[in-house]
């Protein structure tokens, strides 16, 4: 999907060719593969090129694999550039400047002063979102410290790292505790020893905070994650910096060798990889990624289990199904809705719409995904479940693990189909014709005599274009869809995924009247405000004194009805 807004920015900026709305940028893959990408402070680049009106520049360029906003990196390099002498060496002292202050050996050194502590003595500053030695309190004087960080708040970084004002990044998406309970329960049940965890730190953390509770649990888990403040809490065996955009491990060898030693333990048997990627991430790199991952598993087999696949839970929105299953055709997507949370700090920030770091996901991209956000005010109880009905989230699970193993929630309103052999969600019923529980979305989807299919409630059969779409979509459309978001009612250039503001609003009009006014949901303490002039950018405004403190919760279905 956001194939597109992919390193926008870069190309902007070096003034490239104008790009009016309807330009994206894909990734492709170097005419030479023995030709080394450029390095970036991410690891290696990406080769890029940029698609106007559906056709490719013939100018290729290298960017950053992990940012999307040239703010967060602003590498950029064409294809066929050579670089001075000078240039290559300040390119260098600056990847190194770029790499975190504190070695991973220091961070582990830290860690274990710090527990060593009296409770007193043990302060977090979250201005630099750091655990404090007594030695760097003059530092932080002027900062907001939380001081008596118990084992339990180490145990939960997710919450204590929860970034107030600083940064311009302003939302993480976590998994709220109901569905990362329901992940653990599962894996437990598969019969799991191992876990490794890429970019799902909540996951991670409650894994170990369960191992360490209860004696019955013992699963192991890694958390390989781009976001350092993690190292600060965990040891090496644990947490490996890592850029899942190009398979790069900050730390060089010795943590690709944890990897591998993890995934090989056992001869590879009983690990699976649990892995969430910001929304915003590019398929492809990824499914690089997991392969490398898979083959370096693959590696430590022994020969008679050699057809076996590493087991895999990718957590990704449902639209990208025939994306996810074009690289791995085993994959099968599950109909449980994973609830994720977004923390809201800085809504000031988005509303001036910046795009940022990839880890976050912010107001209009919540949008995008359809999301209604709903406000829930302790940090600690994020989901309550059930207030307002009906609850879509677009996230899902898509796996190689057989669906038939996989035992979803009847109280959370699944249901066994005994044709399909699998769970379903209740709404989802199963078509005759197609003999299969086809919706995707979880609502009912109805089937399609002249399509030979089951099509989405909303949809109906067009004459002219011969197949089924929204009531009011345009004719001329295309036939075989958006190549961002894989819906079949637009193309690319008209895809609401493109981050043009104007694209955005229009979205946002579209949107207007689905937005619960957030103040409704929790009167009298909420100062949220709900902006009627919907810009898109500004949906949502809190006030400094609130920053921090509010939660909203994903519900909703999806915008691409
Ligand atoms: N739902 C998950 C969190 C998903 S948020 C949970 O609750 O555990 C996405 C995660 O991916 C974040 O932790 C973010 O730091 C990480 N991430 C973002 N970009 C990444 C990259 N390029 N490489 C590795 N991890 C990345
Ligand atoms: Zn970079
Ligand atoms: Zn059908
Ligand atoms: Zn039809
Ligand atoms: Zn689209």
């Amino acid at each position: 999907m956001a194939a597109l807004r992919h390193s926008l920015g870069a190309v902007e900026a070096e003034g490239s060719a104008s790009s009016q709305g309807s330009s994206a940028v894909e990734m492709v893959l170097p005419s030479d593969p023995a030709a080394p990408a450029p390095l970036c402070p991410h690891g290696p680049t990406l080769l890029f090129v940029k698609v106007s009106q559906g056709k490719e520049e013939t100018r290729r360029f290298y960017a950053c694999s992990a940012c999307r906003d040239r703010k967060d990196c602003n590498f950029f390099q064409w294809e066929d550039e050579k670089l001075s002498g000078a240039r290559l060496a300040a390119r260098e002292a600056h990847n190194r400047r770029c790499q975190p202050p504190l070695s991973r050996m220091q961070c582990v050194e830290r860690y274990l002063t710090f527990i060593e502590l009296p409770l007193s003595q043990r302060k977090f500053c979250q201005r630099c979102q750091q655990l404090l030695l007594p030695d760097d309190w003059g530092k932080h004087r002027e900062h907001p410290v939380v001081g008596d960080v118990s084992v339990a708040q180490l145990k939960r970084p997710s919450q204590l790292l929860s970034p107030l004002e600083n940064k311009k990044t302003n939302a993480q998406y976590l998994f709220a505790d109901r569905s990362c309970q329901f992940l653990i329960d599962l894996l437990s049940t598969l019969g799991f020893r191992r876990v490794l965890c890429v970019g799902t730190p909540r996951l991670h953390e409650l894994i170990r905070l369960k191992a360490s509770d209860d004696n019955k649990s013992n699963i192991k888990s890694l958390l390989l994650d781009i976001d350092f403040r993690y190292s600060q809490f965990y040891m090496e065996d644990s947490f490996c910096h890592y850029n899942m955009f190009n398979h790069h491990f900050f730390d060089g060898e010795a943590a690709l060798e944890v990897c591998r030693t993890f995934l090989q333990e056992d001869q590879g048997e009983g690990v699976i990889m649990v892995t969430d990627p910001p929304f915003g991430g590019l398929v492809e790199p990824l499914a690089i990624t997991f392969k490398k991952l898979i083959a370096m598993w693959k590696k430590g087999q022994s020969q008679d289990n050699n057809h076996k696949e590493l087991p895999i839970f990718w957590i990704f929105p449902y639209f990208f199904e025939s994306r996810i299953c074009q690289f791995f055709p085993s994959f099968r997507m599950l109909d449980y809705q994973a609830v994720i949370i977004l923390f809201f700090l800085d809504l000031q920030v988005a509303s001036t719409f910046k795009r940022f770091h990839r880890r976050f996901i912010c107001v209009d991209e919540a949008m995008k995904y359809g999301c209604m956000l709903e406000v829930d005010y302790d940090n600690h109880a994020l989901y309550k479940h059930g207030k307002t009905g009906r609850k879509q989230s677009p996230v899902r699970i898509f796996t190689n693990v057989s669906p038939d193993k996989i035992i979803l929630p009847v109280e959370e309103g699944y249901r066994f189909c005994p044709l399909c052999q699998r769970y379903v969600s209740r709404e989802n019923q199963h078509c005759e014709h197609c003999d299969s529980c086809t919706s995707k979305d979880g609502r009912k989807w109805n089937h399609c005599f002249l399509c030979k299919k089951c099509v989405k409630p909303s949809w109906i059969h067009c004459s002219i274009c011969n197949h089924c779409a929204l009531p009011d979509h345009s004719c001329k459309g295309p036939k075989d869809g958006c190549f961002i978001c894989g819906e079949l009612d637009h193309k690319r250039s008209t895809c609401p995924n493109i981050s043009t503001s104007k694209k955005v609003n229009k979205l946002a009009h579209r949107w207007q009247g689905l937005w619960t006014p957030l103040c409704s949901l929790a009167p009298g303490v909420c100062t949220w405000r709900h902006q009627r002039q919907l810009t898109a950018a500004c949906v949502i405004s809190v006030p400094p004194d609130n920053l921090g403190k509010h939660v909203a919760r994903l519900t909703h279905s999806s915008p691409f009805k």
